[in-house]
């Protein structure tokens, strides 16, 4: 069969999508096909992005991916997208959230903007006391730990790039707070960005939703019980799995 095994036009894609879903796995999985894994999901998630139906549909198949997971009793986990190749966030948990985008933009710019900053700043001083430990063992040096300490600010990398982020669990455009209990430090890239990447369903849906309105979505939640991720002394990294692990949860059927 005359098939392409390394698509790179729009054309030659839709040639290998036309053979099926279950045909494009089994090829990917054996190796006769190599696709751009955002071509793909272009293809998938942007026919479908004025379509909230649709997209309600990828959040509830990410759901059930977790779900028969845990029935299978595998330990939990986030497969998300990031450029550089998708992840499975070890520790994360998706859940299903009724994410309502506030209505009043005020407040959310108020506790984004002029909330949020002192408090952080006062959360990165209290662990960088209180848990200097667990994040020393999670790798982050002595002196980063030092700055923090003192000036409240996140760690930079050996360049002075900002290495690592403050991530709300829970996003402050929902019910989310800027309690610190809702914070969690983590790694720029490539785990925050993953988070946050474009081809999630999750975000897809949010990025659509009008404000003042409510979707389920299927939100990638950190490990409650650290402070830092990745941590790998609890099991916290992010894998790099096959794409085709993560083009098999949106299997068509
Ligand atoms: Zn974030």
């Amino acid at each position: 069969m005359g098939f392409i095994s390394y698509p790179r036009t729009a054309a030659e894609l839709r040639a290998v999508l036309s053979l099926g879903y279950q045909e494009v796995l089994r090829l990917l999985r054996t190796k006769q096909l190599r696709i751009n894994l955002r071509s793909y999901l272009r293809h998938l998630f942007k026919e479908n992005q004025y379509d909230d139906q649709a997209i309600d549909q990828l959040n509830k198949k990410l759901f059930a991916w977790q779900e028969a997971r845990k029935e299978a009793g595998l330990p939990c986990g986030a497969l998300v997208y990031h450029h550089s190749g998708v992840r499975n966030l070890h520790g994360f948990k998706i859940t299903m959230i009724q994410y309502e985008k506030k209505a009043d933009r005020a407040i959310y710019v108020k506790e984004r903007e002029k909330e949020f900053r002192p408090i952080r700043k006062a959360w990165l001083k209290d662990i960088a006391v209180r848990n200097a430990k667990e994040l020393e063992a999670a790798g982050i040096p002595r002196s980063e730990i030092e700055k923090m300490a003192k000036y409240g600010i996140t760690p930079t990398d050996s360049n002075g790039k900002p290495w690592y982020q403050v991530h709300h669990r829970l996003p402050l455009d929902d019910g989310g707070t800027n309690d610190p209990k809702n914070f969690i430090l983590i790694r720029n890239d490539v785990e925050h960005r993953a988070v946050h990447g474009y081809y999630n369903p999750a975000e897809l849906r949010i990025d659509r939703l009008a404000y003042g309105s409510i979707a389920e979505v299927a939100l990638p939640m950190p490990p409650e019980d650290t402070i830092i991720y990745p941590n790998p002394a609890l099991g916290y990294v992010a894998e790099i799995v096959p794409h085709a692990d993560f083009l098999e949860i949106y299997h068509d059927d």
